[in-house]
């Protein structure tokens, strides 16, 4: 499922394609491909000039020239793929967007249909859809220590804690147990019971893991499209706890573990991540 690096990515290659072009025709080939909430068809946006394309946690957005904009999610295996206008179709292509130049169109492939477009209104530059959403680690505006005291009031597991968008965007499945791995913390710790220290780490963790990520992500942005699979990441990155079942932990060699979560499972190490806190040190 394309997470943040992979989100940013995709926004960087339309940025570097898109901007200052005019939507000439916006066509639909699949029900589930425009999202219910929808204010107005996508077609509607016909005519309008992209002003910006703009990313927060794992929505994407098209600015233009009108108080509307048109926004995406990628759901669980959506792409936008900036292609010649004479390219051969893909299987799965659900929207098609023409925009005023004869060399290429944008179009959205996604094989499961979970990923969507819509046109939402905007207020202050963000989306209506998309206000309830936090700031990721990467933008300038994130507050450390907001987030790290919104985790501790949370009477849940880290884990969790961390795929909630509402705290913290971006971060998915994958760079959740990778994260928690680099930062050696079980993904069933309870949030309250983390020190201060411990969730530094982790959002150290987050960013460096992610960071990794985007920088092999953004270099290509063609190139990347060859390697997405829908079911795995996007990039060619090392994994050291995601899907490492049963193989040994990079660092302590410990076989890797994996827990079921949330009709989905968690990777961890269980000697590098133990499930209890820390004990305090006798002075
Ligand atoms: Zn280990």
């Amino acid at each position: 499922m394309p997470e943040l690096p992979e989100v940013e990515t995709v926004r960087l290659g339309l940025e570097q394609n898109i901007l200052g072009k005019k939507i000439s025709k916006v066509e639909v080939f699949h029900p589930r491909a425009t999202n219910p909430k929808s204010i107005a068809p996508l077609d509607s946006l016909t005519g309008s000039k992209i002003i910006s394309v703009n990313r927060r946690g794992k929505f994407l957005w098209l600015e233009l020239n009108r108080s509307e904009v048109l926004l995406a999610h990628l759901g669980m295996s959506g792409q936008f793929k900036v292609s010649e206008r004479n390219a051969k179709i893909e299987k799965h292509m659900r929207v098609r967007i023409s925009l005023n130049t004869k060399a290429f169109e944008v179009r959205f492939i996604d094989q499961r249909t979970f990923g969507w477009l819509s046109v939402d209104q905007s207020s202050a530059g963000i989306p209506n859809s998309v206000e309830h959403i936090a700031l990721d680690i990467f933008d300038p505006k994130f507050n450390r220590k907001e987030v790290k005291a919104n985790f501790l009031q949370r009477k849940t597991e880290i884990k969790r804690a961390l795929l909630n968008q509402e705290i913290m965007s971006g971060v998915g499945n994958i760079y959740a147990d990778e994260s928690l791995w680099l930062a050696k913390i079980h993904p069933e710790r309870a949030c309250s019971e983390l020190t201060d220290f411990e969730l530094e780490l982790l959002l150290n963790s987050v960013a460096e893991v992610m960071g990794a990520a985007l920088k092999v992500g953004g270099t290509s942005f063609d190139e990347q499209y060859k390697n997405v699979n829908g079911e795995s990441g996007y990039f060619d990155i090392e994994l050291c706890a995601y899907g490492q079942d049963g193989e040994p932990c990079s660092r302590c060699g410990s076989e890797i573990r994996r827990i079921a979560f949330a009709n989905r499972s968690s990777h961890f190490c269980p000697k590098c991540q133990v499930n209890r806190r820390p004990k305090k040190r006798k002075v």
